[in-house]
């Protein structure tokens, strides 16, 4: 999910994680900055006003879906859900820094989340299926 600096040892977990950070909960922002928004906007070929329209909500965070999930983050994937990977913030990029990921053996983290990703997945399983 992250663009991986050579010199963390921690990043490399995010290649096989469901992305437990890129959902929403009490006490934690993700900020994005214009620097972001532009380079979004050039990703998708549109205005920095046409990105803050359709996917930032307030000043500067990213709308998020129903189960509070960002709202660029693929469902029914276990791993590499970044649907805009190569132009993520760079607080996305950033994240853990040079610390182990907090998600990872956070237990009431793990918990709340965990249930989210399941669902997110099995509804587009379903899906799949129905079609
Ligand atoms: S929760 Fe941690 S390990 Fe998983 S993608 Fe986010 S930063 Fe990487
Ligand atoms: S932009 Fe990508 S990495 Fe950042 S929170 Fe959204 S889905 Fe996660």
């Amino acid at each position: 999910m992250k663009e991986h600096k050579k010199d963390s040892k921690y990043r490399v977990f995010c290649n096989y994680c469901p992305g437990y950070c890129c959902y929403r909960l009490p006490g934690a922002t993700l900020y994005i900055t214009a620097t972001d928004i532009n380079r979004i906007a050039r990703h998708f070929n549109i205005s920095d006003g046409e990105v803050r329209k359709r996917y930032i909500e307030g000043k500067n965070t990213f709308k998020v879906k129903a189960d509070g999930s960002c709202i660029f983050l693929i469902d029914g994937r276990l791993n590499k859900r970044c649907g805009i990977h190569l132009a993520s913030p760079q607080q996305c990029k950033d994240f853990p820094y040079d610390e182990a990921c907090v998600y990872l053996y956070s237990e009431e983290l793990l918990e709340i989340i965990s249930p989210k990703v399941e669902a997110s997945y099995r509804s587009s399983s379903l899906a799949s299926v129905k079609r």
